[in-house]
């Protein structure tokens, strides 16, 4: 089957149907290397072709197409995914959403109305200039899209006073696209934006999103410095239980993890724990001397300049921290865990003690959809082989420590999967088929596509 002839006349403009090797190796990758378990699984897949449509009349147009023919069709943001979900794993087409990047409008209320291909960096940009700002926002922020988000993320800074991207309708509305003989453009809203929300593109094409922002705050940014990982630990933990503090980002770095910043070593002390923070910029003062009480160090505080600050600290936070260690030393890997407020401490030592400098502790300090703030971790694990990175995870779950796994590529590995099934049952009506990311929904099966098709539509 000819994909470039069947799918260049479908577009305005032909140019936008990619088809050289190289670039389409490019846009069948993301991050999924990270993961010295997925990069042999995933090394070396790519889909046959890339389609760059502009409006819904062209992706209805290529959907109808693939359907027809039985074509896959994976979705792309920008490609900065950690577990390969946007890595094609049965050829066919990417569908690459980057030049869907309006921001149509931004209301009184806050709600951004957006395309999305929109880089998150942009619309955090232009929010600020009408006094909004994203309520959180990954760490990938200058590249990432905002449907990739949506389709493959949780949340980041910003997490500890709006919580992730599940919370709070942060999602307000989601405009999908299915994957049938007749696409059928569909609003999802409150809390149906949970069927899609996740869903790694396997069970339609985000092509507008209702995103609530937060009002702007005058943002500082700081860098601490303490003896030790207890006392860096204690710190953070009251600023983060006590709301007075304004703050977007609480971030904790066992040593030597601080030491791998190569660009910012300055900011480190030797030996000592590190902990970077975005703070309302009327708090610094207080800041700094609640920092020196409590015997850590101040070793960077200025207002914040947006995205173009130097240093950028949130570059070296969520799953930077990761990227950092990995360029110091390649062995390392990463896990995703979430810690009990009221034991994390005893975790902790216990993880410690089975698994030492292999377990190096990173904290980032999350509100829950609940309203609770509690620890989630994103440790910097030494990989020697499989083993025992499951013996690291088992020992996580054996201790009450909760794991989302990275090393997994389909949604319901990867520990953010919903109980109430929502995704699934959003696959079986919406692409009946199974042909939006093949293989990355592993509980869907297609001959079963008649009987839950009946029970949900
Ligand atoms: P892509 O990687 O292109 O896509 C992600 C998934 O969404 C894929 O399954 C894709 O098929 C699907 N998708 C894309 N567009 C659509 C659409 N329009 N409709 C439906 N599905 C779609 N993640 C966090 O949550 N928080 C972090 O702090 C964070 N830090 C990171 C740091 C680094 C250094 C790296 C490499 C990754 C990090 N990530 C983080 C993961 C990643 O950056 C985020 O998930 C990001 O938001 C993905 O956006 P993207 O545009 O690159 O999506």
């Amino acid at each position: 089957i000819d994909l470039a002839a069947g799918l260049s006349p479908l577009l305005a403009d032909p140019a936008r149907v990619l088809t050289q090797p190289q670039v389409v190796e490019r846009l069948s990758r993301d991050f999924y290397w990270y993961s010295p378990i997925l990069r042999p699984q995933l090394d070396g897949k790519h889909a046959d072709i890339v389609v760059q449509p502009i409006s819904n009349a062209e992706i209805i147009a290529v959907l109808r197409w693939c359907f027809a023919h039985d074509v896959p069709v994976t979705l792309r943001g920008a490609g900065t995914g950690n577990y390969g979900q946007a890595v094609p794993l049965h050829g066919g087409v990417v569908l690459d959403l980057q030049l869907m990047q309006a921001i149509e409008s931004i209301d009184s209320e806050g709600v951004a109305v957006c395309e999305p291909g929109v880089k998150l960096g942009v619309l955090e940009t232009e929010a600020r200039k009408q006094g909004w700002e994203l309520r959180c926002y990954p760490s990938t922020i200058a590249k990432a899209s905002l449907g990739g988000f949506l389709g493959g993320g949780s949340g980041g800074i910003g997490s500890i006073s709006h919580g992730g991207l599940r919370d709070f309708n942060t999602v307000r509305a989601l405009e999908v696209i299915t994957m049938e003989a007749d696409p059928r453009v569909l609003l999802h809203e409150g809390p149906a934006v949970h069927d899609i929300l996740h869903a790694w593109g396997t069970n339609g094409v985000i092509t507008k999103i209702w995103f609530q922002l937060t009002s702007a705050v005058e943002w500082a940014q700081a860098a601490l410095a303490f003896p030790s990982f207890a006392q860096a630990f204690d710190f953070s933990e009251t600023l983060a239980v006590d709301p007075s503090w304004v703050k977007r980002l609480l971030t904790v770095f066992e040593w030597p993890l601080p030491s791998f910043f190569s660009p910012i070593k300055s900011l480190a002390r030797e030996g000592h724990a590190g902990i970077f923070l975005l703070i309302a910029e009327a708090q610094r003062a207080q800041l700094e001397q609640a920092v020196r009480d409590a015997g850590g160090e101040v070793t960077f505080a200025e207002p914040y300049a947006g995205l173009r600050s130097t240093p950028l600290l949130s570059d070296y936070t969520w799953n930077h921290t990761t990227l950092w260690a990995m360029k110091a030393d390649p062995a390392y890997t990463y896990l995703q865990c979430g810690f009990d407020l009221e034991r994390s401490r005893e975790q902790f030592a216990t993880l410690k003690a089975k698994f030492g400098d292999d377990f190096l502790i990173h904290i980032e300090w999350m509100k829950n959809g609940a309203g609770n703030i509690f620890p989630v971790a994103i440790p910097v694990v030494k990989f020697t082989d499989e083993a025992r990175l499951n013996d690291m995870i088992d020992t996580c779950r054996a201790n009450d420590v909760f794991v989302a796994n990275p090393h997994v590529n389909h949604v319901e590995g990867g520990g953010r999967y919903r109980e109430d099934n929502v995704q699934l049952q959003a696959k079986y009506r919406y692409d009946p088929h199974g042909l939006m990311n093949p293989g990355k929904m592993a509980t869907f099966v297609r001959r079963n596509v008649a009987a839950m098709a009946g029970k949900h539509a």
